[in-house]
């Protein structure tokens, strides 16, 4: 059984998952409408790896008998200036997603929960290539500057991005 703390802590994480999708279906959205295909791609398929991230937890948290509880989703932002902005605000987000699952992890182990401990150090990984694909894709447009052909180039590679099902979900869905 999960502790009344452990699984509060977890839905709150699932909670947060389920806004980060949020985020970026808006990002999706918002770039579709400007004409950057690409770029609404990349976000639509992030959108749907923050819906796994979060259905991980609601299936871990089920699996130790614990309850999940579905709040309410905060409202996101709406509109970004530009490719660049929406890339930062994705940065900044992640780092403090990463955050929040250090905090979860410290939180497993006051618990002395192994299990969840173990199950978050997906998360942990994760969090890593987050932040760098953030960094990376930061790094390229800032190269690109206002450069047209520079952001048509980049927005077909993002067109590129395939979702591939993450590793804890693989032969569940
Ligand atoms: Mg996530």
């Amino acid at each position: 059984m999960l502790s009344k703390k452990m699984e509060a802590a977890l839905n709150a994480q699932i909670n947060a998952e389920f806004w980060s999708a949020y985020l970026y279906l808006s990002m999706s959205v918002d770039f579709s409408a400007k004409g950057l295909k690409g770029v609404a791609n990349w976000f639509a398929i992030q959108f749907q790896e923050e819906q796994a991230h979060a259905q991980i937890l609601v299936n871990y948290v089920l699996s130790r008998g614990g309850r999940v509880t579905l709040a309410p989703i905060a409202e996101v932002q709406t509109s970004w200036g530009s490719v660049l902005e929406a890339f930062e605000n994705t940065l900044e987000h992640e780092q403090k997603v990463t955050a929040m699952i250090h905090n979860l992890c410290e939180v497993a182990e006051q618990e002395k929960d192994i299990a969840t401990s173990n199950m978050l150090m997906w998360f942990v990984d994760e969090q890593v290539e987050e932040e760098q694909n953030a960094q990376e894709i930061i790094d390229s447009l800032k190269m690109v500057e206002d450069n047209k052909l520079g952001l048509f180039m980049l927005d077909k590679e993002f067109s590129a991005r395939v979702y591939t099902v993450p590793a804890p979900l693989a032969g569940k869905e």
